[in-house]
């Protein structure tokens, strides 16, 4: 329709595909499926050992070009391209995303279904005379039972140390190990991982042993661990908690690394002892499952928005959506920010860990975030575009395409892979600066660069992007990474730096050079790097736009994620817990008691 109705509008008019008649039409049987109502259901892992002998499709990364604070709509085109292979070029695709977060739906920015005729439905869904919202809030509940899971933990560090604080060795080993007909029972392999010994009777402990079995002694000022929310909530950037007279004494804060399941659970470090061992979620005895589900068909799987996150939807969901395409089909998954951002640990993170290596970057550019590279005014959430950006204006754009898009599909390169720049087409975009767009992304080394329609018009509007995908994945790519794991820390910072952000070097403070001494003799030095810098500029300065050269990236702090998989340096101001604006989006979500509709998602 004309003008394109809202995103909403456009998803009730929709009746999905009833989950079970996808399933079955992509090849899961029956017992693989597990339903959530009729339009989405999680799948079984054994799916994964039962076409363990499939070739995998083709691998295909949106990521995208500095973008203004509105997104430029890298989940339009991935899921655009999808309908694109699918309906209109008749290949068997997927698209595999992280399930949005409620800061954003809340916050600023909206949902991340896509939008317009490119997005994931359905947006809500009708359940007997309750409409619950599926894809941007709850879906099938996992995110708040990571919440829960998170929290537990938290709660029993805090209730560890204060057991361990006031009792006495004998009464925590009467309470901790657990008695089997009246005789307490050790485990061996607790006692040989904690004590580094062979013994299975209790009776042979000598007191210090039991003493050492017994007590974690976490350091309180050296908890790593903290509570979470998945709402913007500034308020939890520094809290206090435990102030009751039977608990002050303790405290923790906020944000979470629980984002991959199962076995990185158990390795998460929460804390210090105070002889300077790690404390993992292991020796808490905690652990939880899993999450998968399937929409049309969409793997959603993992991956809030969480700030310090490496902004990618998960392993598991990508391998089984590539088994389930087939070798000549595609499975297109998005990286979150921009390329130097999401992409850039897409590759050294995400396909490090995974031994995935993929085909094609999608690089999503619009005219009006190549205008404010090219020097055009701010663009903020809320206010009205300036006029630059509604009116033609070939240099700002050629300023925009010769600085940031050059240079980031100079960073895709980098990996070996080929490049097809995506201009996500506006109502406002001219003809001449489309062109110019396409032309000099060509020029900059793109294997192609098309402008594609799919928010106006769904599959048909992507096309064109989706024949050049395939084209682009036809031929060979030579993936390879920045920089290998045993590199020292602070080499592989600077090499991510130098290389991906156009400094001239990195400036260590002194708390991050302490934190990297520490992580290297706890024996984290090899893990990949995972930076916490702004979205919204290639530097850490958000406000300089285009290709900013000539300055030192300032690295303030330096953090592990253990249990994740890796190590975060803290850039310059960047805060990791982000705040909502004066006028959060919730303000214009409400419930019409006559219609009982949800309005205000976006
Ligand atoms: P990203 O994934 O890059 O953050 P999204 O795909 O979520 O961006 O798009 C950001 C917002 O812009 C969404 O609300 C989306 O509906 C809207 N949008 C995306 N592409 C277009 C377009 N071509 N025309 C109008 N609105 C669009």
């Amino acid at each position: 329709l004309t003008p394109v109705p809202s995103d909403i509008e456009i998803s009730r008019a929709q009746t999905p595909k009833p989950v079970n008649q996808l399933a079955e039409e992509i090849g899961l049987l029956p017992e693989e499926l597990e339903a959530y109502g009729r339009s989405k259901a999680k799948v079984r892992l054994s799916l994964l050992d039962r076409l363990h002998a499939q070739p995998d499709g083709k691998y295909v990364l949106v990521a995208g070009i500095t973008p203004t604070p509105l997104g430029e709509g890298k989940s339009t085109v991935t899921i655009g391209l999808v309908q694109a292979l699918s309906a209109h070029l008749k290949l068997n695709s997927f698209a595999c995303l992280r399930q949005p977060s409620q800061g954003p739906t809340f916050g600023v920015k909206g949902g991340a279904a896509g939008g317009g005729y490119a997005q994931v439905i359905p947006m809500e869904e009708v359940r007997h005379t309750d409409r619950l919202i599926v894809f941007n809030l709850h879906l099938t509940g996992d995110i708040h039972a990571i919440t829960a899971a998170n929290n537990l933990v938290a709660a029993a560090i805090d209730a560890r140390m204060l057991h361990e604080a006031t009792q006495s060795d004998k009464a925590l080993y009467n309470r901790l190990v657990p008695s089997v007909n009246g005789v307490r029972r050790f485990s061996p392999i607790q006692i040989s991982k904690r004590l580094g010994i062979n013994k299975t009777d209790p009776a042979a402990l000598t007191p210090q042993e039991v003493s050492t079995f017994v007590r974690l002694d976490l350091d309180p000022s050296k908890i790593t661990w903290q509570r979470v929310v998945d709402t913007n909530d500034r308020f939890l950037r520094k809290i206090t908690v435990g102030q009751a007279s039977t608990e002050k004494g303790q405290y923790q804060r906020v944000a979470s690394e629980i984002m991959d399941m199962k076995n990185r659970l158990a390795r998460i470090v929460v804390g210090t002892s105070r002889s300077g061992q790690p404390v993992t979620t292991e020796d808490l005895v905690i652990s939880t499952g899993k999450t998968l589900e399937s929409g049309t068909p969409v793997f959603v799987h993992a991956g809030p928005f969480a700030n310090i996150a490496h902004g990618n939807s998960s392993v598991l969901a990508d391998k089984l959506a590539l088994k389930l395409v087939g070798r000549d089909g595609f499975v297109v998954t998005e990286a979150g920010f921009g390329a130097d951002i999401g992409m850039e640990k897409f590759f050294n993170i995400k396909c490090r860990a995974s031994g995935l290596r993929p085909n094609v970057v999608v690089l999503v550019a619009t005219v009006r975030a190549l205008k404010m590279h090219g020097g055009g005014p701010n663009v903020s959430a809320g206010a009205p575009l300036p006029k630059e950006y509604i009116d033609e204006n070939l240099s700002l754009v050629a300023g925009g395409c010769h600085s940031n898009l050059r240079k980031q599909i100079q960073i895709a390169h980098l990996f070996g892979v080929p490049v097809v720049v995506a201009l996500n087409v506006f109502t406002t975009d001219t003809k001449a600066e489309i062109d110019l767009v396409c032309q000099i992304a060509k020029e900059c080394g793109a294997s192609d660069a098309v402008p594609c329609h799919h928010w106006a018009q769904g599959g048909r509007g992507s096309l064109e992007l989706a024949q050049a995908v395939n084209e682009a994945a036809s031929r060979s790519s030579k993936f390879q990474f920045l920089y290998n794991t045993e590199t020292p820390i602070a080499e592989k910072i600077k090499t991510i730096a130098q290389k991906v952000y156009g400094a001239d070097d990195i400036e260590l403070s002194p708390a991050a050079k302490a934190k990297i001494d520490y992580y290297n003799q706890q024996g984290y030095g090899s893990l990949p790097i995972c930076m916490a810098k702004t979205h919204l500029s290639l530097s850490h300065m958000p406000d300089k736009k285009g290709a900013p050269t000539g300055f030192v990236l300032p690295i303030r702090d330096v953090r592990a994620s253990v249990g994740a998989g890796f190590i975060y340096p803290l850039v310059g101001t960047m805060s990791t817990m982000p705040g909502l604006p004066t006028r959060p989006c919730f303000y214009d979500i409400d419930l019409d008691p006559a219609t009982e509709e949800i309005t205000g998602l976006f």
